[in-house]
């Protein structure tokens, strides 16, 4: 009882204090006087002072401390008053002294700004700390780290935060734009959730997934966000990518917690994200005050969004396959051990990263989180979707990711065969894998060749798009609404320039020639270990397995935040994917082509939206059409973009069905539909926000015809 009514009154103090430093917060950023600013600063300081006055009595409660503790709380706010007071005489006279009139905009600075979010953070820490001490938590009264970690992962500490981000949000939510709001009471929920807080069998587990949950759901506001407003104001964008790099390293650190129990890098992140959410929201003006770019022309901040989310999912995986599956998962890992001469622990640095990122990226619980955040923009991307046939693909395309990427490897195969390794870890003669050793892959050549002749056949008949619009797991991830319109960087980086047009430049054959090579490379190897005749295996691994795991598992993810850099659907554009150019040999022979109802549509048309809208960049579509009414290209993976975009309906895949039709004498397809153009909702036009498709047609964008390069439009923002 006692223990209760002791707990009662500690969660009052918590209470109070999270309520008056929301307050404090609040009114330091609304503050026109310097007076009221450096006064809020002053209070929040003091809070802090009083605490320290607590500690020292409750490390060694005794009259000697009491006195102690008193002294050193009263000494420091009196240190505290003078340079206030000297800040204020300096000011005398100064507008928005306090003393003359206010300044029109908010006081608060920068520096200040970091001060206030210190202050806050210094005083819940000596605040937490206190409290524990009082109920008599053995674990903050060692060294100095043990009290750090102790303090900022106890419930004192984070749900005294999550209590002070809800009140602020609620506090300032007239001055805070809509989606700094959201983002931020869903910081304050995902805070709540810390697994460290509470420990134990059921909170961590339940911690872990609820917090996993909102994160997925903050990371689709983002994404959608940047999709439907494709302008951004500098701080908030700055805002995004600080919160998305602390949520990085927060899901790091909970790994290490779970793998390593240190839950010290856990508590950095913490405290970062604090300094990050205090610092920004005490200058709720700059957001609305500053001028708004579009994030398309900014590669740099792009790629750091994105490498921060990721990194963010990547460990999150890790994290989840730990909570739910730790046998599997840990005996996965090869960690080799940090010690030894400093070029074999960078070596086993290196060799510890990549597993850990191949492991986790091809484990299932990643691949399920993915699904469900990339699958989310998937469907708004459905929704929008007019054509017929487009919708039908995403469908299946949505369908394909949930039963070959979640179903059948993680459950299907797990229950059918318990003690069977991980597919992906057996290496056989299959569509993705090359010519593998394992006895395996005698056993199953019948069928795995069988798999090779249908899909072959199918996209023969169908077009590439069956492998790399539908069977694969890549376009989910490209397709979404979001990464969809990164497509503009395939025309604005210097790189992914490089891979334009149907052609295949010098870059895309190197790029080609040197994964054929390697995959024959390793296939041969891997062969020649199945018979006995070498023994070659790079880190114990079947070389055709570790080429599979380090183009799929590794090197897609990297090529995939760098989009910014190296376009959207780089792996077809690129031509890195063996798989892709494998389908890409079956398309050549295929009927699989786009074509138009009529040529002199093209001709006239002065929007050029269908080669604008190509995610794989095939500028030179609008010659041919003009030409000869069609178009084929063997890097085309009908994703249908360009059908999508063309605001005339001028534009339609023709596949089998189609030869067939022509074949007994029918009308290959519908009429084209009459009357005033409708603009295709995501051609790239459009997401160069202030110019319109017009204004980019009369000459900004130019499509490159015999090799030439492409000229970004460059809108002015006003
Ligand atoms: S090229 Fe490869 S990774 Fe890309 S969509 Fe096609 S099969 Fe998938
Ligand atoms: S947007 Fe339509 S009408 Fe214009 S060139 Fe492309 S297919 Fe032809």
């Amino acid at each position: 009882m006692a223990t209760e009514t002791l707990l009662v009154g500690l969660g009052l103090i918590a209470a109070g204090m999270a309520g008056a430093t929301a307050f404090l917060v609040r009114s330091a950023a609304e503050a026109q006087r310097r007076a009221r600013s450096w006064v809020a600063l002053y209070l929040l300081a003091m809070m802090g002072e009083m605490w320290v006055g607590v500690i020292v009595y409750l490390r060694a409660p005794s009259i000697g401390s009491l006195v102690a503790g008193l002294a050193v709380s009263g000494v420091l706010m009196v240190a505290t008053v003078a340079p206030l007071l000297g800040a204020l005489l300096r000011a005398r006279g100064a507008p928005g002294s306090g003393l003359g009139e206010g300044i029109a905009a908010p006081y608060l600075g920068p520096g200040l700004a970091v001060l206030l979010a210190a202050l806050v953070l210094v005083s819940e820490f000596l605040m937490s700390w206190g409290l524990l001490l009082a109920q008599g938590v053995p674990a903050v009264s060692g060294g100095w780290l043990a009290v750090f970690v102790g303090t900022i992962n106890s419930p004192w500490f984070v749900f005294t935060m999550a209590a002070e981000m809800f009140l602020t949000a609620a506090l300032l939510w007239r001055l805070l734009p809509r989606a700094i709001l959201t983002v931020l009471l869903l910081q304050a929920a995902i805070m709540v959730f810390t697994p460290t807080a509470l420990g134990g069998t059921t909170w961590s587990p339940l911690a872990i997934y609820a917090s996993s949950a909102l994160m997925i759901g903050l990371f689709v506001f983002l994404f959608e966000y940047l999709y439907r407003y494709r302008q951004l104001s500098a701080p908030f964008g700055d805002y995004l990518v600080e919160l998305v790099a602390v949520y990085g390293l927060m899901m790091a650190g909970l790994f290490v917690w779970q793998y390593f129990g240190d839950a010290t890098a856990f508590a950095v992140a913490i405290v970062l994200e604090m300094v990050v959410v205090f610092a920004a929201v005490s200058r709720p003006s700059r957001f609305r005050d500053a001028p708004s770019t579009p994030w398309q022309l900014r590669p740099a901040w792009t790629f750091a969004l994105l490498s921060g989310v990721f990194v963010a999912e990547v460990c999150m995986g890790a994290v989840l396959s730990v909570q739910l599956d730790p046998a599997a998962y840990l005996g996965g890992f090869p960690f080799l051990p940090l010690a030894g001469p400093a070029g074999t622990i960078a070596l086993n640095a290196l060799s510890n990263g990549f597993w850990f990122f191949a492991t986790a990226a091809g484990s299932s619980w990643f691949l399920i989180m993915m699904g469900l955040e990339m699958g989310a923009l998937v469907v708004f991307k459905f929704r929008e979707t007019k054509n017929l046939e487009n919708r039908v693909r995403l469908g299946l395309m949505m369908g394909c990711y949930a039963a070959f990427a979640v179903f059948y490897p993680s459950l299907y195969f797990a229950l059918l065969y318990p003690n069977q390794p991980n597919p992906s870890t057996v290496p056989f003669l299959g569509w993705p894998m090359g010519i593998g050793s394992y006895p395996l892959a005698v056993g199953v050549f019948g069928a795995v060749l069988l798999t090779y002749v249908i899909t072959g056949a199918l996209v023969a008949l169908f077009g590439r798009r069956v492998v790399c619009a539908v069977f694969c797991t890549a376009p989910m991830m490209y397709l979404g609404t979001t990464i969809d319109s990164m497509k503009s960087f395939n025309r604005s980086s210097p790189i992914a320039r490089k891979y334009l047009s149907s052609r295949f430049s010098s870059a895309y054959s190197i790029t080609l020639g040197l994964v054929m090579v390697a995959l024959v490379g390793t296939s041969v190897l891997s062969y020649l270990d199945s018979i006995g005749a070498l023994s070659v295996y790079i880190q114990g691994t079947d070389p055709s397995v570790f080429f599979f795991i380090a183009s799929f598992s590794v090197g897609w993810y990297v090529l995939f935040v760098a989009i910014p850099y190296a376009g959207n659907y780089n792996c077809v554009t690129m031509g890195w994917c063996y798989t892709g150019v494998i389908a890409q040999a079956f398309q050549k022979i295929g009927a699989f082509k786009l074509k138009v109802r009529d040529k002199q549509v093209c001709k006239d048309c002065p929007t050029l939206d269908c080669a604008k809208g190509c995610p794989v960049g095939l500028t030179d579509m609008v010659g041919h059409f003009r030409q000869t009414g069609e178009f084929r290209s063997t890097k085309c993976c009908g994703v249908g973009d360009c059908i999508e975009d063309c605001p005339y309906d001028n534009l339609y895949i023709s596949d089998i069905r189609h030869t067939v039709r022509r074949w007994l004498g029918r009308a290959e397809t519908r009429p084209r539909r009459t009357g005033a153009p409708t603009p295709g909702p995501r051609a790239v036009a459009a997401s160069f926000v202030g110019a319109s498709p017009g204004a980019l047609a009369e000459g900004a964008v130019l499509l490159p015809m015999a090799g030439s390069r492409v000229a970004v439009a460059r809108p002015q923002v006003p």
